[in-house]
């Protein structure tokens, strides 16, 4: 999160007691629960209605006037109205003249109108100072007092006076404040809360179809091969085996996936010469859904440690077991242990439980809350050193379980790669050209670029 000039003033509360009146046009729904919360908060409040009567749903303290008398008795009137209503503020310009007018509003479609409502609403009153605020507050939320999902109000408009005046009531109700600008912001604040995780839309897709790829992978292989070449009928590997092969495959592709686009932007900064052209738009939009593109990961990774222990109470591995134990004893033999296994075997879970563990703390430091505590340069040290570290274990982790049967020609069934050699694809890559990317000779320069250094000033658009 920005660490901007609001923040830091919400740590200084508003300290005088003298509450100034606020006029709410409109005793709609949203009207009605702001009025109650500023009421409570120490503002006096006085209504602009089309109908004078009061009704108990009105809060107790507040005064139900006419528009314009309402109007004269505030410097800031709060338009709760929906914008096609709009109009009938056009007569009150001259007593709207130098008020500040809050636009709350929102659409009902994304970009639904050529300007935004409150660049709408100060066009047709020129004379007052107008400021977008509250529009991703719902009413639901102020009257119940559940504000801790959206206890932040994006504030923006062209009088920096009006702007602290709304910024300052916004503190007083106990929210945070955060600053956006100029009126021209007014438009990404109202698509805003129509967004459904738009972040997450691409991340989500990728990782339902990789996933389905992989399944059905798995079904063709340990399923659909077994029945027909050896007559087995493998069909419950549905319900865990497969999840528990998809799930760390997933992990690693998509941990691979949050730090490749990294280094397809440290190629092309390489090849330009420059760090001032902008880069593609499809890696500028992986670029940003790397965050979730790593939390989808570490879910995954979760769910193959949650797979993993309860292997033991399944019935096909207990009567493996015991299997190999009955038919021990029926040849009258004890299995020696195999060293290089137990090794390998013991490896691989270390390997898997210290790369798991960066997960999360990878994890963990990309919540907000954590991240707003550690500085730049931690954040990049955990994110980029103590991500790469994870991924190296992970792959390491995937490579040591395979050990030599990867070489094994019966792990090609069908001449098909097991998935777990598929996984190791793209991580791979990933940090084969890494490692090529910190040689000093190509570190060097790389560095210099990122530091605003170009190869060919003339040259950038
Ligand atoms: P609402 O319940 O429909 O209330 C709108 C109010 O506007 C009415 O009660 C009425 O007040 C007034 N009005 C209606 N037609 C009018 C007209 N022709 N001329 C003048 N005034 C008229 O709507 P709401 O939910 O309170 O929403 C109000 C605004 O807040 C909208 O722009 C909405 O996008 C925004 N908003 C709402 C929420 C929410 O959770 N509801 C959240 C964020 C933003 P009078 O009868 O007193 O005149």
């Amino acid at each position: 999160m920005t660490k901007n000039s609001s923040n830091t003033m919400a740590l200084a509360p508003h300290t005088s007691n003298r509450r100034e009146t606020v006029c709410i046009f409109g005793t709609g729904d949203f009207g009605r629960a702001l009025g109650h919360k500023m009421i409570q908060s120490g503002y006096p409040v006085v209504y602009g209605s089309r109908s004078t009567q009061i009704s108990n749903l009105i809060p107790k303290d507040a005064e139900v006037l006419g528009h314009a008398e309402a109007a004269q008795k505030a410097a800031i009137i709060i338009i709760a109205i929906q914008r096609q209503h709009y109009n009938f503020l056009t007569p009150l310009a001259e007593v709207l003249h130098g008020k500040v007018l809050v636009d709350i509003s929102n659409n009902l479609k994304l970009n639904q109108y050529p300007e935004s409502n409150a660049e709408y609403l100060a066009q047709l009153l020129p004379g007052s100072r107008v400021v977008k605020a509250f529009n991703t507050v719902s009413a639901w939320a102020l009257q119940s007092g559940t504000l801790d999902a959206s206890r932040q109000v994006f504030v923006c408009g062209d009088d920096v006076e009006a702007k602290q005046m709304v910024m300052n009531i916004v503190r007083a109700l106990g929210l945070t404040p955060l600053d956006k600008g100029s009126l021209l912001a007014a438009q990404e604040i109202e698509n805003y809360p129509l967004q459904l995780f738009p972040m997450w839309r691409f991340p989500i897709f990728l990782s339902f179809g990789l996933a389905a790829f992989f399944f059905i992978y798995c079904v063709v292989l340990d399923i659909v091969y077994t029945y027909i070449y050896e007559n087995n009928n493998f069909s419950f590997f549905i319900a865990i085996t497969i999840p528990n092969r998809v799930c760390p495959v997933m992990a690693l592709v998509l941990l691979a996936l949050v730090y490749l686009p990294g280094i397809f932007a440290a190629i092309i900064q390489l090849y330009r010469g420059t760090k001032y052209r902008r880069f593609p738009d499809w890696l500028d939009k992986w670029m940003l859904c790397r965050k979730q593109l790593g939390l989808i990961a570490l879910a995954f990774a979760s769910l193959h440690v949650v797979f993993t222990l309860v292997t033991p109470m399944r019935a096909f591995a207990r009567w493996r077991t015991n299997n190999r134990i009955i038919s021990q004893v029926l040849n009258n033999e004890t299995e020696t242990l195999d060293h290089t296994n137990a090794w390998l075997s013991d490896s691989y879970l270390s390997l898997g439980i210290l790369g798991f563990f960066l997960f999360v703390l990878l994890g963990i430091t990309s919540l907000p809350s954590v991240s707003n505590n550690v500085n730049w340069r931690e954040f990049r040290f955990v994110q980029s050193k103590l991500g790469y570290l994870a991924l190296i274990l992970c792959t390491a982790h995937t490579l040591v379980y395979g050990g030599d049967w990867f070489l094994n020609p019966s792990a090609y069934k069908w001449y098909l790669p097991n998935i777990y050699i598929l996984s190791l694809i793209v991580p791979c890559a990933v940090l084969v050209v890494k490692f090529v990317l910190i040689f000093p000779c190509i570190d060097k320069p790389l560095t210099q670029i990122r530091q605003g250094w170009e190869r060919n000033p003339k040259h950038s658009e």
